[in-house]
């Protein structure tokens, strides 16, 4: 009988995975692709949608076209548990989905009292849209309802999360957006970490754009005790209370819950091989995207979309018999600062016995001129389109 793949999680990586599988596998493998959502909210661009250069709309892509071109059997369900000896899959509907090999693709969630004073149920009033779908229109909205001069902050996460440039991109757009329409509004960044990814641009791009707005407090949220209360919409740092208007709350960040159900889990994320993907603690198992601890690779869509393509070759070739080629990855991370100002960092990479290794970067300089950073930009509206494609279409 044809063997069974079934994918869980219809993101960046999933959707990817589930996509080759089918196209190359062409009728010799059966794939299933379990996803909760009809539609794929992309956190990539989300950010955009804040600054106001993208619309809310444009960052929605549906499943029809996975199940129509390519045959995908697609499950709009949560899957809730892995029976490993019996290779089983249960879903939150009571079924269980039968696999020879299974693909696990579910993104994040987020380490429980990782910000003190904020848990899931606060999300509401301290969004942390953070995962697709509509905490960004959410936050945009708060954004909108500043009043004139108030306190826009965020509680930036831990290492290692989604996207490392995404909070300061992030910081970037909510700049953009408060300069035309609350110029003497005031940005706080409250962060654990030492230093974060393109700082230099970032902060040079802040100097110049956004003068005198954006002010950041760390390492170890800028003391000894740190809490935010969303009810008094306050952040307390060692016992000073810091009244705000909005508050964005990015926690700390581990594998999505269905990694450790089918308990693969090594601390917080998924150890794989670098040469496939395959779980280092079931072969059965290929973990995906930002679950996955695979080694130098940031946590990112460009990523989880490659290291897809690499995973779906060596599935088909382990199932069918196919020809497999050597794992290779890459990766570019961009970011918008301002209006045509777009700044990246990316790498190649391959594999070794310790992890995916990097054998090539690249990143933007600090004092480029603006046709480069345009020309910076215009390529990551088309990555946009390529890596949306290369899922859904
Ligand atoms: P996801 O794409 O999150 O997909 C996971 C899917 O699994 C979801 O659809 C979810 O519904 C589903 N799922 C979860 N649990 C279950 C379950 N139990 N059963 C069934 N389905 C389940 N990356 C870039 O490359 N470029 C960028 O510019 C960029 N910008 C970003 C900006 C922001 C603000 C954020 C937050 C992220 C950004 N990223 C960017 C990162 C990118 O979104 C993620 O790294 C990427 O989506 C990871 O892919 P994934 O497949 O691991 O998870």
């Amino acid at each position: 009988s044809v063997p069974r793949v079934v994918v869980v999680g219809g993101g960046s990586g999933g959707a990817t995975a589930a996509r080759y599988l089918a196209r190359d596998g062409a009728g010799a493998v059966d794939v299933t692709l379990i996803e909760p959502q009809r539609i794929y909210q992309t956190c990539y661009f989300g950010n955009l949608y804040l600054g106001g250069f993208f619309d809310y709309d444009d960052l929605a892509h549906g499943y029809g076209g996975l199940a129509s071109t390519y045959g995908i059997n697609v499950v709009h369900d949560w899957a809730v548990g892995v029976d490993r000896d019996a290779k089983t899959v249960r879903l939150a509907s009571g079924p269980s989905v039968p696999y020879d090999h299974l693909v696990l693709s579910p993104g994040i969630d987020f380490v429980d009292g990782s910000v003190p004073g904020w848990s899931v149920s606060a999300q509401g009033r301290m969004p942390h849209a953070y995962k697709g779908g509509t905490q960004v229109q959410l936050l945009r909205a708060q954004i909108e309802a500043m009043p004139q001069g108030g306190t826009f902050a965020m509680v930036a996460p831990p290492n290692p999360y989604r996207c490392p440039p995404g909070p300061y991109e992030r910081i970037s757009m909510v700049a953009h957006y408060l300069r035309e329409n609350n110029p003497t509004a005031k940005i706080l960044v409250v962060d654990p970490k030492e230093s974060f990814s393109k700082q230099a641009l970032f902060e040079e791009g802040w100097d110049r754009h956004y003068s005198g707005m954006v002010t950041r407090i760390g390492p170890d949220m800028g003391g000894s005790s740190f809490e935010v209360d969303a009810e008094a919409m306050t952040v307390t740092i060692d016992g000073v209370v810091e009244n705000v208007d909005v508050c964005n709350v990015i926690p700390g960040q581990r594998a999505g819950q269905i990694a450790f159900a089918a308990d693969i889990v090594d601390g917080n994320w998924a150890p794989v091989s670098a040469y496939d993907m395959t779980s280092r603690i079931d072969p059965a198992i290929t973990v995906l995207g930002d679950a996955a601890a695979q080694g130098a690779m940031p946590k990112s869509g460009f990523s989880a979309n490659s290291q897809a393509k690499v995973a779906a070759n060596a599935i088909l070739a382990s199932l069918t018999g196919s020809r497999a080629f050597p794992a290779r990855y890459a990766n570019t991370c961009w970011s918008l600062i301002d209006t045509d100002d777009g700044v990246k960092v990316g790498a190649t990479y391959e594999a070794s016995d310790e992890g995916i290794v990097s054998v090539d970067s690249f990143v933007s300089q600090t004092g480029e001129d603006a046709e480069t950073r345009a020309a910076t930009y215009r390529e990551s509206l088309d990555w946009y389109q390529a890596i949306t494609t290369d899922m859904f279409v």
